[in-house]
């Protein structure tokens, strides 16, 4: 294989530029040329892409987003669309692709891989909820920007015996409220595979007040039943009854931004490595990861054949250690 290409596609998160990094400079040192492909599937549509040097990629393992940049492209799902960014593909004599993403990316991927196309996917997701992998890219910098604000939280929480909700990204995982919930000391993490009455929350709230708690922290994961404002309405109506006053803290897309972790780099640079290695060495339609701190390869049919889940035994150890 004469000359790959690299793209993000999907939902950013710190530790792609490290990632995109490793790609290229891989396969320059296994005599490659390399494309760095604009904007994911979008821009191999529209044929923005460009040869990368060593030097393209200087200063950026530090760095959040990508350089690439990432988007959704809803033309790359029709079959057209997949034709136009198969011959821009053939045009620059590209031969294979490393697609870093979440499942949608990897299901893109899947898609040229079908029509003969050499692809190799890299998990990409603040989200973790990638199977085939016990971390995904990006994971590890969100959860500590989570845990940063939680901390500062408490801290104003506490002098003000007040109970704030912090909503953070999520909307069908809660991997990331669960285990923000469990690393910040929250009192209750509301996640989307948990339904949680509302009568609960408010008796675990009166509860933490009971026991003599300063401050109750609710980490609330975007798609949790119920959501951010249901609580927060309900919370704010029984606030005499409960002994804190209620506030909410959205952490927004903070959560994407910022300099990868030391972990995120390692692990974004680990698999940039082997992705570049495993086309090299003719393989395709496969996804890197990391399971048990060893890199494995899992088909990609697998990958998005059904959600990750979450270990429900880390829900339970939050409500023991909120106590
Ligand atoms: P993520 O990769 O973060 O999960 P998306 O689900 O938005 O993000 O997927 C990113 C892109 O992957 C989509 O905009 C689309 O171009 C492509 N994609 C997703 N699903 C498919 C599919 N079934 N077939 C082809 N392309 C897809």
């Amino acid at each position: 294989m004469r000359c790959i290409g690299v793209l993000c596609s999907g939902g950013d998160g710190p530790g792609f530029n490290p990632c995109v990094r490793a790609v290229v400079r891989t396969g320059l040192g296994l005599g490659m040329r390399i494309y760095g492909i604009q904007r994911g599937y979008a821009g191999l549509i529209a044929c923005e892409m460009q040869e990368m040097t060593a030097r393209s990629v200087g200063g950026i393992i530090g760095r959040g987003g990508t350089i690439l940049g990432t988007a959704r492209s809803p033309e790359f799902a029709t079959p057209l669309g997949r034709r136009e960014a198969l011959r821009n593909l053939n045009k620059q004599s590209i031969e294979g692709l490393v697609v870093i993403g979440g499942d949608g990316s990897m299901r893109g991927a899947i898609e040229l891989h079908k029509l003969g196309f050499p692809v190799v996917g890299l998990p990409g997701s603040i989200d973790n909820d990638i199977v085939g992998t016990d971390m995904a890219i990006g994971v590890d910098t969100a959860l500590n920007t989570v845990i940063e604000a939680v901390d500062k939280i408490k801290d104003t929480a506490s002098s003000h015996q007040r109970a704030f909700l912090i909503e953070v990204m999520g909307r069908a995982s809660g991997y990331l409220a669960l285990m923000s919930g469990i690393a910040g000391g929250a009192e209750l993490v509301l996640i989307p595979e948990v339904e949680t009455p509302l009568e609960k929350v408010a008796a675990e709230l009166q509860d933490a007040y009971m026991r003599g708690k300063a401050h109750c922290i609710i980490i609330v994961a975007e798609g949790a039943k119920p959501g951010t404002q249901a609580v927060t309405e309900y919370l704010q109506a029984h606030q005499e009854e409960l002994g804190f006053s209620v506030r909410v803290t959205v952490l927004g897309h903070v959560q994407r931004g910022g300099s990868p972790t030391a972990f995120d780099r390692l692990l974004a640079t680990r698999l940039g490595v082997d992705a570049v290695q495993a086309l090299h060495a003719g393989k395709s339609g496969v996804m890197i990861g990391l399971m048990g701190n060893k890199l494995t390869e899992t088909p990609l049919e697998e990958v998005v054949a059904k959600p990750k889940g979450i270990d429900l035994e880390f829900y339970r150890i939050a409500g023991v250690l909120a106590k």
